[in-house]
């Protein structure tokens, strides 16, 4: 089995004035091939999450490309193009492949392109048709859009914040585009949108902490495969950006819209929450939420 994994990460906050270039992707991350695994092998990552549990099974994975800027200003379109295109170009020069397993961060803005994820899973999937499984794990920071839910065959989402979960994330990931591979889980996505903005809010305490045992619990159900909290990334002058939820069963489409609208709503009538004990230092404009 060969599956090709990938990266192209950005958190990007509309309201900087620093637009991200390639200069500035070319400072934390921007390489290609064989240099992929020897940056990422035994690292606590995603890629390095897919690189591990791919060796365990027994899987040829196949690096391709992997770029990632610290969080700053919209991406620029030549920055964008050019990193869409060494990972599209990487991933069809990967000869037979079974399955692209990538990390797209989920909050990426590009001068004129406000859901770059979207945009690169419907571009992959375009060329590759409806036969190869495409993964993605995503930030719970991604300001998530129907386009990607449509385009990929599961999206899956960190659930703790501070993000130590990053190496686990891309593990299941590899694991969910094998299954896929070889027919033991036909996945079905539903995402529910909040309309609803938060700040950056930490999973260690609730209303974060309750929300992520309610996504557990669901969990338990035989069918269900996945379920997520997105908390979206607010700096972000874009419409979908905000609070959402992803579910994703195993050949259950209506349950899994049954659960993710489920979760939504109990999220909503919590949402004051998020906001009860924001602190604002005068000095240096710093927002704190201290839960209750
Ligand atoms: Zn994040």
């Amino acid at each position: 089995m060969r599956i090709a994994i990938g990266q192209l990460a950005h958190e990007t906050n509309t309201f900087s004035q620093v637009r991200t270039t390639v200069d500035l992707f070319k400072v934390w991350e921007w390489t290609q091939g064989e240099e992929l695994l020897d940056r990422h092998t035994g690292v606590m990552d995603y890629l390095g999450g897919m690189i591990d549990r791919g060796k365990e099974l027994r899987i040829e994975i196949v690096p391709t490309f992997a770029a990632m800027a610290n969080p700053s200003g919209t991406i620029t379109q030549e920055a964008f193009q050019k990193a869409k295109n060494l990972l599209i170009s990487s991933i069809l020069n990967s000869g037979k492949l079974d399955g692209i397993c990538l990390f797209l961060h989920g909050a990426g803005v590009a001068e004129g392109v406000d859901d770059i994820e979207g945009e690169i899973l419907s571009e992959l999937r375009s060329i590759l048709g409806s036969k190869i499984p495409i993964v993605a794990a995503l930030d719970l920071h991604g300001n998530i859009t129907e386009t990607m839910v449509k385009k990929a065959d599961a999206l899956l989402g960190n659930i703790d914040y501070p993000h130590t979960d990053s190496y686990e994330r891309g593990s299941e990931a590899i694991d969910i585009t094998a299954r896929i591979i070889q027919g033991k889980v036909n996945p079905e996505m539903a995402l529910s949108k909040l309309p609803l903005l938060i700040p950056t809010t930490t999973s260690y305490f609730s209303p974060i902490k309750e929300i992520n045992e309610w996504c557990e619990e669901w969990e338990k159900h035989p069918e269900v495969l996945d379920c997520t909290l997105f908390h979206g990334f607010p700096y972000s002058d874009i419409p979908h950006a905000g609070v959402s939820v992803i579910t994703i069963t195993n050949n259950e489409p209506s349950l899994a819209q049954k659960i993710s609208n489920d979760i939504a709503a109990r999220i909503f009538e919590k949402k004051d929450e998020f906001f009860s004990n924001i602190a604002v230092t005068k000095e240096s404009h710093f927002i704190c939420f201290l839960p209750k």
